[in-house]
């Protein structure tokens, strides 16, 4: 199919209020002259390549100013994160690609321990030091498994985030013990 059929219309997407269409996640098909709310490269009308960043310098630079303002979010709704709401609002397997890499990192800080003891040690602050080494590169995972799925965590998605990473503190203070 190369031309359009009108289905293009069934994923039409709304305009975004407080942030560009392309850093929402959204695509544009140029020969449907529509924008898309569609998780292929591919327009679902007509079949052709889908546009996923802006075209001109300044879109770009919009683009990259509105996803680091973003992450800035991010960071800021993780350090407040823990506790607002009761309910599970992270999908099931984002959620255990965290914990998996969580784990990894705890694990690997285990390896390390004897060395990181030797090597620091009038440092205080390792267990923090290790934790938001952890959390850090949990926050880059847990963000990423969003825009794999080209969707925005929500302030829910973030403390529940805050709360999964809060439980493995423990763990890691041991360490230092
Ligand atoms: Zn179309
Ligand atoms: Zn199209």
């Amino acid at each position: 199919m190369t031309y359009c059929i009108g289905k293009c219309k069934n994923y039409k997407a709304q305009k975004p209020s407080r942030i560009g269409r392309y850093a929402a996640g959204q695509k544009r098909c140029n020969y449907c002259e529509i924008f898309v709310d569609y998780e292929g490269i591919t327009c679902p009308c007509c079949n052709r390549q889908l546009r996923c960043l802006p075209r001109s310098r300044k879109g770009k630079e919009r683009y990259l100013e509105q996803i680091i303002s973003w992450l800035d979010l991010v960071l800021s709704a993780y350090l407040w994160g823990h506790g607002t709401s009761d309910s599970m609002t992270i999908p099931d397997d984002i959620q255990d690609f965290v914990e998996k890499q969580i784990n990894l990192m705890i694990s690997q800080t285990e390896a390390y321990l004897p060395f990181i003891k030797v090597a620091f040690p009038y440092s205080k602050n390792l267990a923090d030091a290790c934790y938001n080494l952890i959390v850090g590169s949990a926050v880059s995972i847990f963000v990423n498994q969003y825009a794999m799925r080209l969707k925005y965590p929500s302030a829910e998605d973030f403390s529940e985030f805050g709360k999964i990473t809060v439980k493995y503190r423990d763990q890691i203070d041991k360490f230092f013990k």
